[in-house]
Order: structure tokens, then C-alpha cells, then sequence
């Protein structure tokens, strides 16, 4: 993900978009930035976030992420490593009074430092965390997916909205100008309507020790869960639909792995219009694209999901948008969501839909690829 500056790409987005919009391929709505510039927004005024769980995401994406978002900052932390207290304070200058442990994790009500917390756990624990912030008073992220089911979802949204809070589920990818694109012309239609969709999203994973590979508690499913989800969220968002049905098959190609978890699903997903999305994901091989077929011609990005910067076609067009930091886009977009007392675009709902689906294409696969109704 290239990481540039926000005020510099805006301008090149508005000229490039002026400059090269071809026959298909047309401007998403993209306006997140506002009336400010990058760091013409008044640091006081900024929201203070604090990451909960600074596991590999955190650190590697979220916390750099901060040095080009407008409108929030990274405030605090919340963490079960106590090495890890002094060294994100010294690289970050977080105060002490900003850092919390799992155990006094609910003190953060009395900090009006932190406006946003933002859950990076392991799965299973996304939901009870969400809770514990909303109780807080805080506004939050959540990362992906939202939860295991879709009882543990549903309740955390009913957490938040009996708080008052907001709620983003961190699908970073409909903040993306590629990703919006595939939105736009699944709207308008230029190749006339959709007839059929497939998207892979999986990675090599198969062999590794994290609570992804290992622990199905934690990671409440296999790639499904984990990275299946970036395609059905591709398939929902291309259609800008909902699927009516699915059908599923898991496998396993490391018997002696990923016990009780899919290592790879191969899944289709039934729209409205008869629109067939076929998507599978995997731990034991590399792929990440989505391609639709349209009565007149096809479109697509690769890679799409991932974080190499989105590559997109449309019939034998490039798409020609620029690349944003995914997550400090998708961050800002929710702190205007509260500034400004705007909808959340990646909202709960959405979240506790994909839970839905997700049950329901495990459902199928436990039926040896049963026809299910979502
Ligand atoms: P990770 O294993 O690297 O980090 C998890 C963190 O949770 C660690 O710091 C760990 O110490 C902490 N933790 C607290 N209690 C724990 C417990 N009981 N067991 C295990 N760990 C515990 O995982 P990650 O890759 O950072 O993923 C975290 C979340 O972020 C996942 O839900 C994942 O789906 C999501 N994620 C999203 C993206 C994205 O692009 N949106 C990318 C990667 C991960």
C-alpha cells in the first residue's frame, strides 16, 4: 500500500479522473476528505484512537496508518504484553494514562482522551470487546469478521446502539477508490446487468503457528472466516445486492492441519436476477482477484483483497485511480462519520450479514454442499 500524502493525491485523483475518464471506466464517489487538507485539520480537534491488541495488524498497518490520517490519531493502546507498554509509549508518545491492560481495559470510560476504540483480537473476542467499548462510551472498530456468529454480532450491535456509539466494521477495501469503482459499475451498468462473479482471496498459510491455523475457538473457522470474507463482501458489494442462497464445499489438503477448521472452500453464492458468484479460499495456495462478467464484457481488479495496491480492468481498460493508504482512509472516514453525525458506510449490519452468510455456507458444507438459504 503506498502511502502518500493526502492533499497531493486528491488533486491527482480529481485531474486524472477528469483527464482519463474513458468510455467504462468512470469517477466513484470519493469525497472522505472534506474541506481539510492533510494536517490542516486542527490537532486538537483530531479524535484520539486507541488499538486494542497489537498483534500483527496493529503494528504493521494500523499504528503506521496514523502518520496520514486528517482526522484521528493514535492516542492509546490496550495490551496483555507488558513489554509492549514502554515500547509503543516511546514510539508513539502515548502517556501512560492512555495505556490500559484486558483487566482495567473498562477505566478507559473516564478517558476523554479516547474518543475511538479500535479491536484487533483474535476473532471470537471481537464481540465482547465491542461491548466493553461501547459500555465505555466510545465509539468503535471492529476488525473483520465481526465475530464468529451471528448471535455474538447482533448482540454487540444492540450494545452500541443502546449506547449511543458508532460502530465500523474495518472493511478497508469500500474505502478504496478500485473497490468503489467496482460499486459504480455494478450501479450504473455500463456493460449492461451482471450475470455471473468470481473471486478468490486466499494466502499459504496452512503450516503456521497463530490462532488462525491452530485454534478454532479463537479463529471460529478456517480461510472462510478469515480471508473468504474479503470475496463475499467483493461479490455483495460488485452486485450491491444480498445473496438469496448458497451452496459450499470445504476441504482439507493437510489432513493433519487446521483441525476442525476449512483449510479451502469453494462457495457459491445465488443473487437475485440469477447472478451466480462462484468464490473459494484457501491456506494452501495464493490467489487475489475478483472478475465479473457482464452481458457486454468483464471487469475486475488483481489483486484486489490484499494489500499489494489494487490493480483494476474494465472490458481492455486499466483503471486509473490513485492509491490511498487503505486504512488510514477508512480510519478518517469513520472519524467524520462521528464529527459530522454521518452514517458509517461498513456499518454493523453489514458486519452481522456476512455472519449470516458465513453461517450459511458452513451449513452447506456440512451438508456436503446442500443448496441453504441465507
Ligand atoms: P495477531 O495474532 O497478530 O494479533 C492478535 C493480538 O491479540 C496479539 O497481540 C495477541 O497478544 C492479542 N491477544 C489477546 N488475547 C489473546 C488470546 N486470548 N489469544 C491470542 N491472542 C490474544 O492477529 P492479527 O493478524 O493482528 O489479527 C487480528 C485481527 O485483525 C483479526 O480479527 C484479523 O481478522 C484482523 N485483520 C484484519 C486485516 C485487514 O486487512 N482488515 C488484516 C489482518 C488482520
Amino acid at each position: 500500500m503506498q502511502n502518500q500524502n493526502h492533499s497531493f493525491k486528491r488533486r491527482d485523483f480529481l485531474k486524472k479522473t477528469a483527464l482519463s475518464v474513458g468510455a467504462f471506466v468512470g469517477a466513484p464517489a470519493f469525497s472522505l476528505l472534506g474541506n481539510y487538507a492533510q494536517n490542516a485539520f486542527p490537532e486538537e480537534k483530531k479524535l484520539g484512537v486507541a488499538l486494542v491488541g497489537l498483534g500483527t495488524y496493529a503494528t504493521t498497518k494500523l499504528a503506521p496508518a496514523f502518520e496520514h490520517t486528517t482526522y484521528c490519531r493514535l492516542a492509546g493502546v490496550v495490551t496483555g504484553t507488558p513489554t509492549k507498554e514502554k515500547e509503543w509509549m516511546d514510539k508513539y508518545g502515548i502517556p501512560k494514562a492512555n495505556v490500559y491492560n484486558y483487566e482495567n481495559f473498562d477505566q478507559i470510560a473516564d478517558n476523554p482522551d479516547i474518543d475511538i476504540v479500535y479491536v484487533v483480537l483474535p476473532n471470537s473476542m471481537h464481540g465482547d470487546y465491542v461491548i466493553r467499548a461501547a459500555r465505555a462510551g466510545k465509539h468503535v472498530i471492529c476488525e473483520k469478521p465481526f465475530d464468529v456468529s451471528v448471535k455474538k454480532a447482533a448482540a454487540a450491535v444492540e450494545a452500541c446502539e443502546k449506547a449511543g456509539v458508532l460502530l465500523q466494521i474495518g472493511y478497508r477495501c469500500r474505502y478504496d477508490p478500485y473497490h468503489q469503482e467496482l460499486m459504480r459499475i455494478g450501479r450504473e451498468k455500463p456493460l449492461g446487468d451482471i450475470k455471473l462473479i468470481r473471486s478468490e482471496m486466499s494466502f499459504y498459510g496452512v503450516h503456521g503457528s497463530n490462532w488462525r491455523y491452530t485454534d478454532r475457538n479463537l479463529a471460529g473457522g478456517g480461510a472462510l472466516m478469515d480471508v473468504g470474507i474479503y470475496a463475499i463482501q467483493g461479490a455483495r458489494y460488485a452486485t450491491g445486492m444480498e445473496p438469496i442462497s448458497v451452496s459450499a464445499n470445504s476441504f482439507r489438503t493437510f489432513p493433519n492441519k487446521m483441525d476442525g477448521m476449512e483449510e479451502t472452500i469453494v462457495f457459491t453464492l445465488e443473487f437475485p436476477g440469477d447472478i451466480a458468484a462462484t468464490l473459494c479460499s484457501s491456506y494452501a495456495a495464493r490467489n487475489d482477484y475478483i472478475e465479473v462478467s457482464a452481458e457486454q464484457g468483464n471487469y475486475g481488479l488483481k489483486p484486489s483483497y490484499g494489500y499489494a495496491p489494487a490493480q483494476g480492468f474494465i472490458r481492455n481498460e486499466k483503471m486509473d485511480f490513485p492509491h490511498y493508504n487503505q486504512q488510514a482512509v477508512q480510519m478518517d472516514a469513520f472519524a467524520k462519520n462521528i464529527l459530522e453525525g454521518s452514517p458509517v458506510i461498513a456499518n454493523g449490519e453489514m458486519g452481522v450479514q456476512d455472519m449470516r452468510i458465513i453461517e450459511a455456507i458452513y451449513k452447506s458444507a456440512k451438508k456436503g454442499g446442500k443448496q441453504v438459504r441465507v
